[in-house]
């Protein structure tokens, strides 16, 4: 099957059983779903540029699998190049959705569990590798998005999964069948899960012997049996609710999407299995993927902050501040600020290496300072967009205010008319585009977006101290003070 388009994506997605729940009930048509819809919308860009010749180059790729055009999401990366145009791709599709896009979730898992699944196979004599490789070959005919899913709910942080008081604090196999295992546990705050046609599980530590029934890694069905879906709320995700209300929404057309996805006895066939206790494996796979996702965010959310500075620099202009000397200095640090974080991304692309199954990886270490960089600067980029917007980006009256007929002054003037007089800024400008731009900085630096671009910042592709321990296993510290005897003359 050739590239699919957005349309044809959405429309696969409503042949899936996918069972999603939220507000305490189930959704029934969670495709059109007014709060689900735009994070699906998101997903569909990445199938409408791959389509797109302006795009392709970064779009699509080579399979080394099967030769033919795929997706650059479901792509090994074949080497530095590829790591780069990855980068590329994803900063591209944060400037075209002002969100998050979801689908690099799965392109890391895909080349974590290729090179890992190799390196099992070498010691352990198993079929892991070539389960995945059938498995990815499907995925990029099919031109499929799929959830790498890692992150376990993890109870009491002081214990070790086999310990907790409840067993179901991280996935886990609770039966080994000829055929197959059963698993059980849950995966928190997926991106993307609910618009994913698959599912590829990873652990989420690094494990020894005891937790060898935790050392799990498979690929499912998102509609298998067993499995289903807690939808994640957002700030201020019910104005998406109220129709045609597109202006308080701020990006009524896209957004991300998060969810607590249940395991409750799942069965998976053997030719799913990618690890079942190979436990001293684990720690690899976590390591791999956590670097793949910290390179991504070097670039979504560089693309996602190119629409933050740009929101602010028109929010200046139609309040009639763009001259001003500080205004023009609060650009430029957010520049700098959003540039340093893609030179982080393409850095650790452009030092990237071949793993031992041949696929390329990002340099771990640049790849981890990348990432602790991005729990910080989008903070200080929203700062600055907040300065520069003024307070009216969270005072501002509704839509429906500036819409009203109801008249409320001496003079006969409507509610609409009294907010369109005083909410007026520079000369020329329609105060409704003020307000249009005002509520996408709302969105992106308080709303529904900001689950992608601040706390997603923080603690996606794993919390600050997560990249402070690779940092200081990375960095040499020995090698380092050798350097300072040699010249210091101490030996
Ligand atoms: Fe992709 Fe960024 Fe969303 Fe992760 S947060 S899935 S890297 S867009
Ligand atoms: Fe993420």
């Amino acid at each position: 099957m050739a590239l699919m388009t957005g349309a044809q994506y959405i429309e696969s997605l409503r042949k899936l059983n996918t069972r999603v729940y939220m507000f305490g009930e189930k959704v029934e048509n969670w495709v059109d779903h007014p709060i689900i819809r735009p994070s699906i919308n998101s997903v569909a860009v990445t199938y409408d540029l791959a389509n797109d010749p302006m795009y392709e180059d970064l779009m699509t790729a080579t399979s080394n699998l099967t030769g033919e055009k795929v997706n650059r999401f479901t792509h090994l990366h074949q080497s530095t190049q590829d790591l780069m145009n990855k980068v590329k791709m994803q900063r591209l599709l944060g400037q075209k959705t002002g969100s998050c896009f979801q689908r690099c979730v799965g392109m890391d898992a895909f080349n974590a569990v290729y090179s890992t699944t190799f390196e099992i196979d070498e010691k352990y004599g198993t079929q892991y590798h070539e389960n995945f490789k059938k498995f990815l070959t499907m995925v990029q005919k099919e031109d499929l998005v799929v959830d790498g899913a890692m992150t376990d709910p993890k109870g009491d942080r002081g214990k070790a999964p086999h310990a907790q008081a409840d067993p179901d604090m991280f996935v886990h196999i609770v039966e080994r069948r000829e055929d197959g295992i059963v698993v059980r546990g849950s995966k928190a705050h997926q991106t993307g899960s609910i618009n994913s046609h698959w599912h590829i599980i990873m652990p989420t530590i690094a494990m020894r012997e005891d937790d060898k029934d935790y050392a799990v890694s498979f690929a499912c069905p998102s509609d298998a049996e067993g499995l289903f879906m807690i939808y994640g709320r957002q700030s201020c995700d019910t104005r998406k609710l109220e129709e045609g209300n597109d202006l308080d929404v701020g990006n009524s057309k896209f957004g991300g999407q998060e969810a607590l996805v249940v395991f409750d006895n799942v069965f998976i066939p053997n030719e799913y299995i990618f690890m079942a206790g190979e436990y001293d494996f684990a720690g690899m796979m976590v390591e791999r993927f956590a670097g793949y996702h910290r390179q991504s965010y070097g670039g979504c959310k560089v693309g996602v902050g190119d629409v933050v500075i740009g929101a602010a620099a028109l929010a200046a202009e139609y309040n009639g501040a763009q001259k001003a000397s500080h205004i023009k200095d609060k650009l430029i640090e957010m520049t700098h600020l959003n540039e340093t974080l893609y030179s982080c991304g393409i850095a650790c692309s452009a030092e990237g290496a071949p793993t031992k199954a041949g696929n390329y990886q990002i340099d771990l270490l640049l790849a981890n300072v990348c990432k602790q960089n991005i729990t910080r600067f989008p903070y200080e980029i929203v700062r600055l967009a907040e300065d520069i917007a003024g307070g009216l980006m969270v005072t501002m009256p509704a839509k429906s205010d500036f819409e009203s007929d109801m008249v409320v002054g001496k003079n006969g003037e409507t509610i609409g008319d009294i907010c369109k007089k005083y909410f007026v800024g520079a000369d020329n400008v329609p105060v409704m585009d003020r307000m249009k731009v005002l509520r996408l900085l709302e969105n992106l630096c308080l709303g529904t977006a900001a689950v992608g671009y601040r706390t997603e910042s923080m603690h996606g592709a794993g919390s600050p101290q997560a990249q402070r321990i690779m940092i200081s296993r990375q960095g040499n510290i020995e090698g380092k003070k050798q350097l300072a005897k040699d010249i210091a003359g101490i030996k």
